[in-house]
């Protein structure tokens, strides 16, 4: 792990002795900020991204937040969110207009995918390809940002991050990540030349599972229009509470990734060796041009994966995932806890496959929990 990211989670920006020494970040649980005279005042009003005027703009436990989650993808600016979805709404909002395509590339976070289907009402249109396919062939003379998930959440999908900036420069398109997947600490897309990067600090960044928000960050000037543009107007402002619980989750991201690393790889390593899997998806598994982009980008792996049965119908899956007992089923993922689900209908349709979130609980007890599950197949 590096040392400048455990700094920046621990200590940096704190200002404490402006706050009598406390350790933790005082929470400014305020929505406004009030002026001693009307000439500082109007001079705030003048810039409201650099001052603290109305908690739907600048707060400061929320500017923390936004200082530790730009250096940590060593990034110029950020901007906090609500919500993952409030994040990449704004940023998508702020960006695009009549007449924009957005290509995509690897499964999109679906809510995403349909925010981008009601902006056709705006004549914003969109499409997908794979990682792997000539993005270069699929640009359009009207496409302005290219939107990556690398990896992807449900199939763990990689791509070459360094060539589609390249791509996209040479043409004057942005680019976006959604990097919820790595968290900074295990991939920092920025260094690889993409222009801007969203997360849903509702999963590893939070950690807990008691918390939603989200964040983008890039270049000064994106950002700035993203404020002015998007988080300002949609208004979907990180509340100081949430920011300071996300604050808190930051503090031990380091040790816990290094946790959800191990158990991840173990699992995925079980996961493969089994003979009722027939196929297994975690980058620490990728092969070909996936595993070259995988060691360049990737420091390390977290512990979202997903895997396939080599007869994967509706009543097998419901069979496996009704029989885990330490494992919960739900949505979301990046918690200490172990969760299970299946995109899989009971009519057959979405895709045959179990995700699970492995979380930070003993290995031998999660491997036991699989255990029952494939037991259960046999029965
Ligand atoms: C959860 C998630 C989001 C959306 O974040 P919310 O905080 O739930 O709005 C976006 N992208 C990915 C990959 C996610 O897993």
């Amino acid at each position: 792990m590096d040392p400048l990211d455990r700094h920046i989670c621990s200590h940096a920006y704190e200002q404490r002795q402006e706050h009598h020494g406390a350790v933790a970040p005082p929470l400014y649980q305020t929505s406004i900020f009030t002026f001693p005279d009307l000439e500082s005042f109007s001079r705030a009003q003048l810039d409201e991204r650099q001052h603290f005027i109305y908690s739907r703009g600048l707060n400061p436990t929320v500017k923390l937040l936004e200082d530790k989650l730009a250096a940590l993808e060593r990034g110029e600016a950020c901007k906090a969110f609500a919500s993952g979805m409030g994040a990449i709404a704004a940023t998508l909002f702020s960006l695009l207009g009549q007449g924009d395509h957005v290509l995509r590339i690897n499964q999109t976070y679906g809510p995403a995918v349909e925010l981008l289907d009601q902006m056709a009402r705006y004549g914003v249109s969109h499409d997908g390809i794979s990682g792997h396919q000539d993005i270069g062939a699929h640009l359009r003379p009207d496409t302005r940002l290219i939107y990556i998930e690398s990896p992807s959440s449900l199939r763990m999908e990689l791509a070459d991050l360094e060539v589609i900036a390249r791509i996209a420069r040479q043409h004057g398109i942005l680019t976006l990540i959604d990097n919820t997947w790595a968290t900074p600490l295990f991939q920092k897309p920025i260094t690889h030349g993409i222009d801007l990067v969203v997360h849903s600090l509702s999963k590893y960044i939070g950690g807990h599972s008691d918390v939603v928000g989200g964040a983008v960050i890039g270049n000064a000037e994106v950002i700035d229009r993203l404020f002015a543009n998007g988080h300002q107007l949609l208004g979907a402002a990180l509340s100081p509470h949430s920011a300071s619980l996300i604050l808190r989750g930051l503090r031990t991201l380091p040790v816990r990734m290094a946790e959800h690393l191990r158990n991840g790889q173990a699992i995925a390593a079980f996961l493969d060796a089994h003979p009722q899997v027939a196929a297994v998806y975690h980058p620490s598994l990728a092969q070909g041009p996936a595993a070259e982009w995988a060691a360049r980008q990737l420091k390390g792996h977290s512990g979202l994966l997903s895997f396939a049965l080599h007869d994967s119908s509706y009543p097998r899956v419901e069979r496996f995932i009704n029989a885990l007992q330490l494992m919960r089923i739900g949505v979301s993922w990046g918690g200490y806890e172990s969760l299970a689900l299946s995109p899989l209908r009971p009519d057959g349709s979405g895709q045959p496959l179990i995700r699970l979130a492995i979380g930070l609980e003993d290995i031998d007890e999660i491997i036991a929990d699989l255990e029952r599950g494939f037991t259960a197949l046999d029965h």
